[in-house]
């Protein structure tokens, strides 16, 4: 029998992306990752934040205002709006959107950390000229572009000339590297914990971390007590995960989310790993803070094997996907299909296969057949189990086991094995009801047999609890298809459901069957 966790705190943020262009796909694989993750710990008991929001005053998103001819203001109002309106679609349970450019905490916050960070002597001002991506907001290394152009975006990168503030990364070379090492910042998967060690071993260098006011119009946080620059973007942007708790004001969250809390987790794709895991830990070696202890890094999704790119015109929207499948489809697909390492491949046949088997077939086929045949031969009353020698020991056992597998996945952001633990009782139950024949142990009781009418009450009370745990189970992953599932069986899931076999559903008459996940059938209407 597994242990019950002890509850604690836990922090779980994503990244904030650009608002320069529309949501995609793999902004909604991060937030539902995430926020599964947030349910998970809710249901274990623990004191719960889940943070995500828009990072609002990159140059870039300057630059989309400029060539749309309209007020910056009004373009990240509109395109943030269009990250936080994921939040009904998606079933997202965050407890905070945070905007960098609206947010009175923010500007104070990122000041504050920028403070700290001169107090201790590592910000200084030097003469600075590099190749700079303007979309990646980052210099570049003669060495690192390609053909003179920037790798990612295939650009040429602005050279810009002037006068910068510098932050000291060399000084916490040998300290990022044992944090690292020992895991007191733990970088997930193994093999983007390697690269990142790999990185400081090739020395780490100081980086520019102001931007001149005048390239950037104004438009950013200013440096204190030098209006002449503004902060370079990523160090406004990563100061987010802790302006949010009020850290300029020593607000009681700041204290309750990051300096007493032992997990402080960000989830963020493996591009921005280097922000993450080198400059932001640096930031807050430096002012004296404590630095996250775990980064946890996705891959891409790719569409019809391509990497998603405006050019390519193949951002799947996240939104339709919904309006066309509903919302426990795209959260399944996500979180079933996406490799723990290495991309994973959208597409509309996939997403339809994997809803119509897996939810359609499997598990609403049990439900509908379990609820059903209760109705048909108990009257839709859950039955009162004397004798626990009439009860099933394999699906129990398999049934007690699945929490603590879900547990452990969970911690390793394994959301492909928690799913395949939750589908391993699936399976079980539709064996134990192939192995059994409630219709024939029917058709022997009606005859007279009285061991077969026992044996009928334990197999029906045995399928209910099931599905019982399947709604706590599948809970964190497709919340409305688990709350439908606990409706099925009479169960109110509540905050901290029992995640445990029991007795709890004896004795109650349940709703009627109704099919939980109809059938999709076919992709024809989907968008191309
Ligand atoms: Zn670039």
């Amino acid at each position: 029998m597994a242990e019950t966790p002890t509850p604690s705190t836990f922090y779980i943020m994503t990244s904030i992306p650009y608002v320069n262009g529309k949501p995609h796909i793999g902004h909604a694989l991060e937030a539902v990752q995430c926020d599964t993750l947030a349910r998970h710990h809710r249901l274990i008991g623990d004191d719960t934040r889940f943070h995500t929001g828009t990072d609002e005053n990159a140059l870039t998103n300057l630059q989309a205002a400029e060539k749309e001819g309209i007020p910056i203001q009004e373009l990240v109002e509109r395109n943030s709006e269009r990250f936080r309106s994921f939040r009904e679609p998606l079933a997202l349970t965050n407890d905070i959107f945070f905007r960098t450019s609206t947010d009175e905490r923010h500007f104070p916050g990122a000041q504050r950390l920028w403070l700290a960070c001169a107090e201790a002597g590592d910000i200084y001002k030097r003469h600075y000229k590099g190749q700079y991506c303007i979309r990646c907001e980052r210099f570049y290394r003669p060495d690192e572009l390609e053909n003179d152009r920037c790798p990612i975006h295939d650009t040429v990168p602005e050279l810009v000339d002037e006068e910068n503030y510098f932050f000291r990364l060399s000084r916490y070379e040998d300290t990022l590297r044992e944090l690292i090492t020992s895991n007191t910042l733990l970088v997930q998967p193994e093999h983007r914990r390697e690269e990142m060690l790999a990185f400081i071993d090739r020395g780490l260098e100081d980086f520019s971390i102001s931007r001149q006011s005048e390239r950037g119009r104004g438009w950013g946080v200013p440096v204190p007590g030098d209006p002449s620059q503004i902060m370079y973007v990523w160090v406004d942007a990563l100061s987010n995960y802790i302006t949010a708790l009020g850290y300029e004001t020593d607000d009681p969250l700041f204290d309750r989310y990051w300096l007493s809390n032992p997990r402080r987790v960000h989830v963020v794709g493996k591009d921005i790993i280097r922000f993450h895991v080198i400059y932001w830990p640096a930031l807050l070696l430096s002012a004296r803070l404590p630095i996250p202890t775990i980064v946890n890094v996705h891959e891409f999704l790719t569409v019809d094997g391509e990497r998603i790119s405006k050019s390519r015109g193949n951002t799947v929207d996240p939104l339709a996907l919904v309006e066309l499948y509903g919302n426990d489809a795209l959260r399944y697909w996500l979180l079933r299909e996406m490799p723990r390492t290495g991309d994973g491949n959208f597409s509309h046949d996939r997403l339809i296969s994997r809803y119509n088997e897996d939810l359609g077939n499997d598990l609403g086929n049990l439900v509908n057949r379990a609820v059903s045949m209760l109705h048909r031969y108990r009257g839709g009353v859950v039955p009162t189990i004397a004798d626990p020698d009439v009860r099933n020991a394999t699906l129990r056992d398999i049934a007690g086991g699945t929490a603590a597998v879900i547990d452990d996945a969970l911690a390793a952001f394994d959301f492909r094995k928690a799913i395949a633990a939750i589908w391993e009782l699936v399976t079980a139950a539709n064996k134990y009801v192939d192995d059994t024949k409630p219709w024939e142990l029917a058709k022997a009781a009606k005859a007279g047999d009285a061991l077969a009418e026992q044996r009928l009450d334990g197999v029906l009370a045995d399928l209910i609890e099931t599905i019982r745990l399947l709604s706590v189970h599948l809970a964190p992953f497709i919340p409305l298809g688990a709350e439908k599932i606990a409706n099925q069986v009479g169960f109110e899931l509540g905050d901290t459901p029992d995640r445990g076999w029991s007795d709890l559903l004896a004795g109650r008459t349940l709703p009627k069957a109704s099919p939980i996940f109809p059938r999709i059938e076919s992709a024809e209407s989907a968008p191309a």
